[in-house]
């Protein structure tokens, strides 16, 4: 059996970064994934010959990823053009509207015509404490292992300790928010941040509102679409040697003298490994995708305690009635009933919908002639939430039409028409199932559900030695640059267990070859 050194499962973020970040410290990389390409859920599909993103279309925490490409001796810059966006995202209720800024005095003037003085203020003070949330967690939770809550608390340390007491893990974000906002309109607004997270609003921790934040201190626009990162991420671990291998889907994670020591692939090819990564869904492992001798090393996430699915629409549309933006939402008038039926397995009757008009500046402008709004049929991927249960019986023709219909229903209560071009491409529940087994779907793992679900999700580490877990269903959560965070504690986690061996090895290096030692870490 070759050694193919550390062996990541995956080419999503976490396992992109934690290829790049160990190969840029010397060691041998190969990552081995399904797909015929990068990204996994950071995802682009060909429409009518045009590239449309499919996933991600909201680029935050900048710094997370530029710090990735800074540990590599790069530089995010240098791969990808990105924009602020001034205008983070537009939000209709029926005819009314409200944008919200980059620029938080804009914020507060919209909201202040929208809903009234008091309103204002209260989006002030929930900014604040949005803002405060995220920077007492941020070091010490996000950028670290999996806390305990004891261990949380000794990491906040004596300065902390206020921040500790106040974390809000008891109250939910629906009734947190009822105390900032008198207008129900913009409590939906905020609450619909825990759905990044795959949440439901009345059931996740108030603590969740530090997404706002996040979302807050700045979205980019990617030139080229968020898939140019999926690319760059593939660039930059190539670069530092990483070796890829597409259509390469692994049956069974190989042990030996009880830790992990490489894998096995679909067609009983086995590569030898001194470590592995699994960027695939951590629930995978738990229902024994990679054989029964690894399903021990996680905790299994029971199919009630799954975060969300999407039924999302891929393809072109003709718009009109309705002034799009880049990022659109339109909300139902019942949060409490859409969030009821996802949590009893069923589309709701009357959804929210997101829309991202990938042609559009974030403004609405004609992103590709700086023009006003298209006038002709434009690049949309549209998203409705929806239940985990892409492992159950398949979505009907019929069950697709309904939501389609329900869908163009929701936003048509804001005027707008849209003609939705018959090579559209749907992404069911049972679609993400496919892309990620064992998940029923659920984009985000398990569920930020009560206050004790943050310290339940997989942790960098496993109960087998030699096999980390790296992606947004694992610590510290879900989103690309949480994902990205993961595939780097996995790393840190990696090379602090293992005593490194070093071998010299040639590596390309930008401008030239190295052939400074490499690791083959870990050895067994
Ligand atoms: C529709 C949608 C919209 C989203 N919007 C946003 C957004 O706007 N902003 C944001 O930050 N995040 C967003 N997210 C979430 C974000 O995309 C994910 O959290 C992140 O990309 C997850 O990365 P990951 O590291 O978990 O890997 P994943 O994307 O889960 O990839 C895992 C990879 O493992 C591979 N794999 C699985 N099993 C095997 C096997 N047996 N053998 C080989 N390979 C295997 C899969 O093929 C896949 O490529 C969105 C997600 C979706 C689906």
């Amino acid at each position: 059996m070759a050694d193919a050194g550390v062996v990541v499962i995956g080419a999503g973020v976490g396992g992109l970064v934690s290829a790049a970040l160990l190969a840029a410290q010397g060691c041998a990389v190969t990552v081995v994934e399904a797909q015929p390409g990068p990204g996994g859920k950071l995802r682009t599909i060909a429409v009518d010959g045009d590239a449309i993103d499919a996933g991600p279309t909201v680029f935050t925490l900048r710094s997370v990823m530029e710090d990735v490409f800074a540990a590599c001796g790069d530089t995010l810059d240098r791969h990808v053009t990105m924009r602020p966006a001034a205008l983070l995202a537009r939000h209709a209720w029926g005819p009314a509207r409200l944008d919200l800024f980059a620029d938080p005095a804009a914020s507060e003037d919209a909201i202040g015509a929208f809903a009234g003085a008091a309103d204002a203020r209260g989006y002030r003070a929930f900014r604040a404490e949005a803002k405060r949330l995220f920077t007492a967690l941020d070091r010490p939770f996000l950028h670290a292992t999996r806390p305990g809550p004891l261990t949380l608390g000794w990491r906040m340390g004596l300065r902390g300790l206020g921040d500790y007491c106040t974390l809000r893990p008891y109250t939910s974000l629906w009734h947190a928010l009822g105390g900032y906002f008198t207008d129900p309109r913009l409590r939906q607004l905020f609450a619909r941040y825990a759905t990044y997270c795959g949440a439901s609003p009345m059931q996740c921790p108030a603590t969740l509102m530090l997404i706002a934040h996040v979302e807050a201190s700045g979205v980019w626009l990617i030139d080229g679409g968020m898939y140019r990162l999926a690319l760059a991420l593939e660039a930059l671990g190539r670069q530092n040697g990483v070796r890829f291998r597409y259509r390469a889907p692994v049956r069974a994670i190989l042990i030996e003298r009880g830790r992990a020591a490489g894998v096995m692939f679909e067609d009983g090819e086995r590569i030898a490994a001194s470590a592995v990564i699994c960027n695939a869904d951590p629930a995978a492992i738990a229902v024994g995708r990679f054989g029964a001798a690894v399903r021990h090393a996680v905790a299994p996430v029971p199919a009630t305690h799954r975060s969300l699915s999407a039924m999302v629409w891929t393809g072109h549309a003709q718009a009109a009635g309705f002034p799009l933006a880049r990022h659109t939402v339109f909300f139902s008038d019942d949060y409490p009933a859409e969030f009821a039926a996802l949590s009893a397995g069923r589309a709701a009757a009357r959804p929210s919908v997101y829309v991202c008009a990938q042609d559009r500046s974030d403004s609405g402008d004609d992103d590709r002639r700086g023009a006003p709004a298209p006038a002709r049929p434009e690049r949309v991927q549209i998203i409705v939430n929806a239940p985990p249960t892409g492992d159950g019986p398949d979505t009907s023709q019929e069950e697709i039409a309904t939501w389609t219909r329900r869908m163009l229903e929701g936003v048509s209560q804001a005027g707008l028409s849209l003609d939705l071009a018959p090579s559209t491409v749907m992404t069911t529940p049972h679609a993400f199932e496919a892309l990620c087994p064992s998940t029923g779907g659920a984009l985000y793992g398990r569920a930020s559900h009560g206050w004790a679900a943050s310290f339940r999700r997989q942790g960098s580490r496993t109960r087998i030695p030699g096999l980390y877990c790296a992606g947004g269903s694992t610590h510290p959560g879900a989103g690309v640059p949480m994902a990205a965070l993961s595939g780097r504690l996995a790393v840190d986690c990696l090379l602090r267990d293992h005593a490194s061996t070093f071998v010299s090895m040639p590596r390309a290096m930008p401008g030239g070859m190295s052939t400074r030692p490499a690791r083959t870490a870990p050895t067994g």
